[in-house]
């Protein structure tokens, strides 16, 4: 694992670096990045790599299930770096990131056997999703070839633009048309993306 990281950080050094020695020196001072990324801690999710964005162009806040919790009570990291983004940094662009295969979101309907790990702290922070849940089995109910895991990532990404639009600041600049809110959904194994429309209330491909 030393050594992993220590040829990681060398070719970074060496390669990465060097060949943007000049974005790196003007990034030294200041950032000043066009969108804000809301995405899952999954390490196999990579905004920089997903939108071929270079350092300083994403501000990103990861929680486990990219979730954006109410507005109040505002004692979480999330809360502090939406505000910190839209305020501070005048962020004209938040884009949600769900994606397959969300253990979050597929922990909702775990039953965990007794020689399991007990995750007190996972459970508690889910309690967002519930809602998502609630909607994504009303769905199944109506269509039940549909994926009771991806419908949970869908509505957990909606509800998340949801509970972004009740933020007084993005509210007011909702109105001002100051600032525009996206609900994506990432395919791992595809490498597809789908969008929120809000218009149909669905997903539809980014690129057809
Ligand atoms: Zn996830």
């Amino acid at each position: 694992m030393e050594k992993l990281q220590k040829d990681g950080y060398s070719a970074f050094l060496n390669e990465y670096f060097k060949e943007n020695e000049e974005l790196f020196s003007s990034l030294s001072k200041k950032q000043k990045p066009h969108t804000m990324i809301i995405t899952c801690s999954d390490s196999r999710i990579n905004p920089a790599l997903l939108l071929n964005a270079k350092p300083g162009e994403l501000f990103i806040a990861r929680n486990i299930g990219n979730v954006v919790p109410p507005y109040l009570p505002a004692k979480g990291s999330t809360q502090a770096a939406i505000e910190y983004a839209v305020n501070a940094l005048n962020i004209p662009k938040i884009v949600i990131l769900g994606h397959s295969n969300c253990g979050a979101c597929a922990h909702m309907y775990h039953q965990p056997t007794e020689d399991e790990p007990s995750l007190p702290h996972v459970d508690n922070w889910l309690e967002y999703i519930v809602p998502a849940k609630s909607a994504a089995m009303l769905e199944l109910h109506a269509d039940k070839h549909k994926n009771i895991f991806e419908l949970t990532e869908k509505h957990n990404v909606v509800s998340s633009l949801q509970r972004l639009m009740e933020y007084p600041y993005i509210q007011s600049r909702l109105v001002k048309n100051e600032i525009s809110l996206e609900g994506w959904w990432y395919d791992i194994g595809s490498g597809k993306v789908e969008m929120y429309n809000f218009n149909t209330r669905d997903f539809e491909p980014v690129i057809k």
